[in-house]
């Protein structure tokens, strides 16, 4: 018998041919976390970042995140990528509510963590997108590089293979040698 560590299931050879068998909710888990489609929610200058992480130097589509959706209906994870405007926070509260559950917030850059350089004197700026939806991953940054993406996209995909919950997820610290701590 041999482990795959990447498939959760178990394959064993008999005389008859080959049995594979898994966890229900492991398979569903592995499957959820490698085919995570983004909404994009580009405002500004962390987008232009988030569409260099997509082209072909760094190339997301490596690891399932490939299909960029135009509709909230078809999508998993919205990455917030740049700064959020007062105007437009009724529009984010829409988009996110139009997502299917289970679904994912990313808030890439300090614009959207917190207003970045515009959280001083600046009447129009949102000062965090946590303010408008609950955020899953925070990404720091002005801008933050395309290797912060895909550490925090592979991050959020572990996190979802292991059967956290969106609570557990936004508590539970990840780390690549020991698994959590
Ligand atoms: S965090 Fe910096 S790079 Fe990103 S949108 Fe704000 S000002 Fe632009």
């Amino acid at each position: 018998m041999d482990n795959n560590s990447e498939l959760p299931i178990q394959t064993e050879q008999l005389a008859g041919g080959t049995v594979s068998w898994g966890v229900l909710d492991n398979i569903i888990n592995w499957s959820r976390a490698n085919s995570l489609w983004p909404l994009t929610f580009g405002t500004s200058c962390c987008a232009i970042e988030l569409m260099s992480t997509a082209s072909a130097k760094y190339d997301y589509s490596r690891f399932g995140f490939e299909v960029v959706r135009a509709s909230p209906r078809q999508a998993d994870v919205i990455i917030l990528a740049g700064t959020i405007v007062n105007k437009m926070a009724p529009v984010l509260k829409r988009l996110y509510d139009q997502m299917a559950d289970p679904k994912y917030v990313i808030a890439m850059g300090a614009c959207s963590i917190s207003g970045g350089p515009f959280f001083y004197n600046t009447y129009s700026v949102v000062k965090g997108a946590d303010h408008i939806i609950p955020v899953d991953v925070y990404i720091p940054g002005c801008p933050p590089r395309p290797e912060a993406l895909i550490h925090a996209l592979l991050t959020l995909q572990m996190k979802i293979k292991s059967g956290l919950t969106r609570e557990q997820i936004r508590a539970v610290n990840y780390d690549y040698e020991n698994n959590y701590k």
